[in-house]
């Protein structure tokens, strides 16, 4: 389970969230909607600290880092229960898909290379890319490096994985394989948190949806209670805009 508590960020004087309690249950998949600028992917950024929030406490599992005293240490072993996928897809350009997906089991999990190999070849043909093993991300294309990312992130075994708009860099004809390989996975119970403005896909594969404004939480629920039937405003608004 990943539970924050009152999780503030400011960049310089501008407060971005401005405390934000969440809760996600293990085997769940959380769909963070909202505006451009609400928040969202700097919320995804402090759950595993690539931005360090100025204040509130981060447990996942039975790990907690209180954000004003967080230590090296604590950090780190926060990260390792954590996998991002990136909008950039963010793979070492210098190295094949399946270097890429070995990397982290390799110099982070210390698996011995041909175990490290067989668990990539195996990740690389469940995101469909059984044949493009030793591919450079200079010869695939966005949707094909972005299931490598997603390969990569399935690797480290995270108690959750982290989606950060992970089509948004895609031309359209390239958006259905990606969100394809999320649903399946999503099917195996593995818990997730997605930053998406893909509205149909949310309510699809979401057990549950997180609709941010202006650094705060405005209102969350089951996909069919905040699609058909927003309390709030501001959701109502920023839904109209998508149908
Ligand atoms: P989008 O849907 O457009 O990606 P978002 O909801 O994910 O938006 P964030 O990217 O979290 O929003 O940004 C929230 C606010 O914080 C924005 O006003 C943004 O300009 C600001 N911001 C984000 N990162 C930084 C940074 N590193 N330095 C300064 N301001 C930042």
């Amino acid at each position: 389970m990943i539970e924050l508590k009152q999780i503030h960020k400011s960049f310089g004087r501008t407060e971005v969230l401005k405390g934000i309690d969440l809760t996600v249950h293990k085997g769940e998949v959380v769909a963070i909607l909202g505006p451009s600028g609400s928040g969202k992917t700097t919320l995804l950024r402090c759950l595993n600290y690539l931005e360090k929030p100025s204040d509130g406490e981060i447990s996942i599992g039975d790990h907690t880092v209180h954000c004003k005293k967080a230590h090296k240490k604590d950090i780190q072993t926060l990260r390792r229960k954590t996998a991002m996928v990136f909008q950039q897809y963010n793979l070492f350009r210098h190295k094949t898909a399946i270097e890429n997906v070995m990397e982290g089991l390799v110099v982070v999990q210390k698996l011995p290379k041909a175990e490290a190999r067989k668990k990539s070849t195996e990740l690389l043909e469940k995101v469909g890319l059984g044949n493009k093993l030793d591919a450079y991300p200079s010869q695939l294309s966005g949707g094909q490096q972005q299931r490598v990312g997603i390969a990569r992130a399935l690797a480290l075994n995270p108690e959750v994985i982290l989606f950060d708009e992970p089509t948004s860099a895609l031309d359209p004809e390239l958006v259905g394989e990606v969100l394809a390989v999320i649903r399946k996975i999503a099917k195996e119970g593995i818990t997730m948190v997605i930053v998406t403005h893909e509205m149909g896909f949310a309510q699809d594969v979401a057990n549950r949806i997180v609709f941010m404004d202006g650094g705060v939480i405005v209102e969350e629920g089951a996909p069919k209670d905040i699609f058909q039937s927003p309390k709030e405003e501001r959701t109502k608004q920023f839904l109209a805009r998508y149908t």
